[in-house]
């Protein structure tokens, strides 16, 4: 029916938002590498920045795990 519409109620349907720095808006790549990497069930969720530094990692590792899961179809990043 109206695409416009089902945006609005997946927009208003959670907002994730950084627990560490309380950056809000987090992406659906954010919330599905936190999932990935964290656990399905987490609750509450990094940005990339907060994640990589949770994780000792760079950004661009992160980046990169995104790009690799997406390429095995993971369902979490489609
Ligand atoms: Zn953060």
């Amino acid at each position: 029916m109206c695409l416009h519409s089902r945006f609005e109620t997946m927009k208003k349907d959670k907002a994730y938002k950084c627990i560490a720095c309380g950056q809000d808006h987090l992406d659906k790549d954010t919330v599905g590498i936190n999932k990935k990497l964290i656990g399905e069930n987490v609750t509450s969720f990094y940005c990339m920045y907060c994640l990589a530094d949770y994780l000792g990692c760079e950004v661009q590792d992160i980046l990169d795990k995104i790009e690799e899961f997406k390429e095995e179809g993971c369902k979490l990043f489609s």
